[in-house]
């Protein structure tokens, strides 16, 4: 409890941390670290006393492919290893290794993936036979081991003591922890938080860092902001004393089997991840939970342990000590949910660790320091960005029905492509029905069902399988892709995020804030970037001018939020106002080289190359609608995209149905729209460039129009770096020249045998003829075709290695002759 006179609470300070978990500790040592003063900790409770007090402790830097989580767990490991020379508080991190089992050909594959992957990222992971895995582990049955991947620097850690010591730590640096005192509110003052409300007083703050884990939903209740986590039932049992269990034998862990496996008092503890789990208060968490425990559900559990016991046979003769089961909470994604709130400006948070807060905090915490101390991250934040997240996602339906899936995903095979199974219908298409009628394949796209291919006539459309090959489906998604080279294809888009920009300074903010010209003529569309001053990228879009005081703004749908968030920021006082209009418009596109012949059947406007050139946007009529038709490609080809009132879509979907019979009109799916944009090199923002990349590394230069009067923001960076010389880390196409295998994210390209980066994301080129995807390459000499074209470019795809062939300019109509046809 604090034990601070009440005089001497504080009444303000920079930055007010709330929560002292891990988190919390973590952003308030990092926050003294930078140098950001008047930091205070504000803990309900005692420290610990949510989650933390009772984390199992595992520390595993092997396993991701994303690259943020890696560097992530690198550094909160090289972190808790040099905290006790800095505090003089031990953090119990014990180096004793971890082994993660392949039980399944699927897993040993992911595995080899990840080992490849993550080796680039300089984690040291060795795959070990079963032989070595028994040698390490001897108590483990490895019978039906495949093999076992060691990284002998992993191990486990003391969550208590980390905490502590991080504490201590930021203590030592003048952040004041105060415990005993919960955050019951918060000030705000024009569009940003001003500080937190206690029963001790109020403290005025520049910044606030929610950071109350499982509480942390209904504290940003409180101030508008939406956090849609959920706490969940989390398990691990305590063996009695084991005889020869060895307190430095590595952790394992068996995903097939559900669990982990360490020593603990002499026993063991295994922990489980089991494949249906079980939210927790879904109404709201006590206020008075600390230290607490949840009472263990053994009939739910029971099949669940049965199959981790028979693991490390010897704890079917073994006493339980316990079953614990305490609180963890999830997020929809099983991402982190981190960064400022759009909601709300300079209030932070960061919550929702989905079981890996220990593993991951320190980096956690660190990032969130530096987004504040220097105004923006600097890692990709792209994929736990608190904006990708949506309100109705904070329903406590939605959060029941999510929740079930989320702890089993962690110990899933990951397989490409993984559909989300819950919570599904929670938007739909204007057009849905008669997609469903078309035996669409329907996945998850961002809370919409979109369609991902199309089964042919008299088979269902069912994925299968999951696999590392080619599924049932690759066919259909190949006819689709040909369809659009060739023919025309029809694509539902109703999930991308759309904006309408209007006012008499729309256009003055909208060129202040985009790279490229985009207050030009109305009637045009323009591709561009918003850079923040760093030169590096915020969002990836199209901006339409309608009218001198319209514009029509279209980002995907990943991108919904922060780039809505973005725009509204800058607009300051100026007379621009943004609706989105997401929901009131249906997007269906009309691509391939037969759009123009089908949208020429339906509508009385002239489609022709000379009245409807590339780039052009115009209303035209089809059948009973308005529809605001744009003439632009995502995939590389001629193509149109209709922007249709949503209670109208369905009829112009049929008209455009109907017409389409005479011109071979098929539907076609997100995959397809993966691969033609993947041959065509058309970026993807989250997936192949990020807030980390500038636009000349991203190859979108010709997008920035650095002559433009009055500049734009980020203008002044991308000079500098145009001025420092050629480039030297430069996003290259990459095509693997043998047509078998398939790539997915994460594989390791090479030049000359050496790491040169790895692809970002992919997908197969049908015209290409193999694997096609995009990787940000760094070199130490400037990156050019012609360093590109002497060098010997291999991919490592699992165990083995394929030659690539890698380009800057798209190897799909290089010339974008198709597009302007
Ligand atoms: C059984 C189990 C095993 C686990 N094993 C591991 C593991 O091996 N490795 C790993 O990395 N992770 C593990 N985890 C996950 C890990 O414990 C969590 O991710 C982590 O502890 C979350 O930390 P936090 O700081 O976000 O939350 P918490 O520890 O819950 O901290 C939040 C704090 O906020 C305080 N608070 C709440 N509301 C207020 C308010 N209004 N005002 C002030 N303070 C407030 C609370 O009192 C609490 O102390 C495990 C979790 C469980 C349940």
């Amino acid at each position: 409890m604090d034990t601070t006179p009440a005089s001497a609470f504080p009444d303000r300070a920079r930055v007010v941390v709330i929560g002292g978990g891990i988190i919390g500790a973590s952003v308030a040592y990092h926050l003294a670290h930078a140098g950001v003063g008047e930091v205070v900790l504000l803990e309900r409770d005692r420290l610990t006393s949510g989650t933390t007090w009772h984390a199992a402790g595992l520390m595993a830097t092997f396993g991701s492919t994303s690259q943020t989580s890696t560097e992530l767990r690198m550094y909160t490991r090289d972190l808790y290893a040099r905290l006790e020379a800095e505090t003089g508080l031990a953090t119990g991190l014990k180096q004793c290794g971890l082994i993660e089992l392949a039980i399944e050909p699927g897993r040993l594959e992911e595995y080899r993936r990840v080992a490849a992957f993550n080796r680039l990222c300089g984690v040291e992971v060795h795959e070990i036979s079963p032989r070595e895995v028994a040698d390490l582990f001897p108590l483990a049955r490895v019978d039906d081991v495949l093999a076992g991947f060691y990284n002998p620097a992993d191990g486990r850690v003391n969550p208590v003591d980390v905490t502590m010591s991080l504490a201590r730590g930021a203590r030592m640096r003048g952040a004041r922890i105060i415990e005993g005192v919960p955050v019951t509110g918060f000030m705000r003052s024009g569009g940003a938080v001003a500080g937190v409300r206690t029963p001790r007083g109020d403290v005025e703050a520049e910044y606030v860092v929610n950071c109350a884990g499982m509480w942390a939903r209904e504290l940003g209740e409180l101030a508008g902001v939406t956090i849609p986590l959920q706490s969940a039932e989390h398990y691990y049992l305590l063996t009695e004393p084991i005889e020869g269990v060895d307190g430095d034998w590595p952790v394992l862990e068996d995903p097939a089997s559900y669990g982990y496996y360490r020593e603990e008092g002499g026993g063991l503890m295994l922990g489980l991840f089991e494949p249906v789990c079980a939210p927790w208060q879904v109404s709201g968490v006590p206020a008075d939970f600390s230290f607490g425990e949840i009472s263990p559900d053994w009939d739910r559990m029971a099949p669940y342990l049965e199959r981790t016991i028979s693991r490390v046979p010897v704890v079917e003769e073994t006493g339980i000590k316990k079953l614990f089961c305490g609180p963890e909470s999830f997020t929809p994604d099983l991402l982190p949910i981190v960064g400022e709130a759009p909601e709300l400006r300079n209030y932070f948070v960061a919550a929702g660790l989905n079981s890996i807060g220990i593993l991951t905090g320190g980096g956690i915490g660190r990032v969130i320091a530096h987004w504040i101390a220097e105004g923006r991250p600097d890692i990709d934040v792209t994929a736990m960005n608190i904006d990708r997240l949506h309100r109705y996602q904070a329903n406590p339906e939605y959060r029941a029905t999510r929740t079930v899936e989320s702890l089993g995903m962690v110990y899933e095979t990951h397989y490409p492509g993984r559909p989300m199974r819950t919570a599904r219908g929670a938007k739909v298409s204007p057009i849905h029905q008669r997609l469903v009628a078309q035996r669409a394949y329907f996945r998850d796209v961002s809370g919409w069902e979109g369609a991902d291919w199309y089964a042919p006539e008299g088979v269902e459309p069912e994925a299968g399988q999951p696999s590392w090959g080619r599924q049932d489906w690759f066919g259909y998604w190949q006819a689709e892709h040909h369809a659009a080279r060739t023919g025309v294809i029809l694509m539902d888009m109703a999930f991308m995020a759309k904006f309408g920009v209007q006012g008499r300074d729309a256009g003055r903010v909208l060129e202040q804030v985009s790279a490229n010209r985009v207050d030009g003529e109305p009637g045009r569309i323009t591709y561009t970037q918003w850079l923040n001053p760093g030169g590096t990228l915020e969002a990836d879009l199209t901006v339409t001018k309608l009218a001198d005081d319209r514009f029509w703004v279209v980002a995907s749908d990943t991108a919904h939020r922060h780039a809505e968030t973005w725009l509204r920021r800058h607009i300051g006082d100026s007379r621009a106002f943004v609706t989105d209009v997401t929901s009131g418009y249906a997007q269906i596109n009309i691509q391939g080289p037969r759009s123009r012949e089908l949208l020429a059947r339906v509508t009385s406007a002239d489609m022709s190359n000379e009245a409807f050139p590339f780039r052009t946007a115009a209303e035209i009529d089809i059948g009973f609608a308005r529809v605001l038709c744009i003439r632009i490609t995502y995939l590389g080809e001629l193509g149109y995209e209709l922007y249709i009132p949503a209670e109208q879509a369905a009829g112009v979907y049929d008209r455009l149905v109907q017409a389409g019979h005479a011109v071979g009109l098929r539907h076609a799916g997100l995959k397809a729209l993966g691969s033609l944009r993947m041959e065509k090199g058309y970026r993807d923002y989250g997936h192949d460039i990020d807030n980390t990349d500038t636009v000349l590394e991203a190859g979108l230069g010709f997008a920035a129009a650095l002559d433009k009067p009055g500049g734009f923001i980020g203008r002044d960076a991308v000079l500098a770096q145009r001025e420092r010389g050629p480039l030297r880390r430069r996003l290259v196409q990459v095509l693997v020249t043998d047509p078998e295998p398939l790539m997915f994210h994460a594989e390791v390209v090479r030049r000359d045998g050496r790491p040169a980066g790895y692809i970002r994301s992919a997908s197969y080129g049908f015209t290409l003829g193999g694997a096609v995807g995009l990787a940000m390459i760094d070199a130490d000499e400037p990156i050019s075709q012609a360093w590109l074209d002497v060098g010997e470019w291999t991919v490592q795809i699992g165990d083995a290695v394929y030659p690539a062939a890698v380009s800057l300019r798209p190897m799909y109509d290089p010339g974008n002759k198709r597009i302007q046809a």
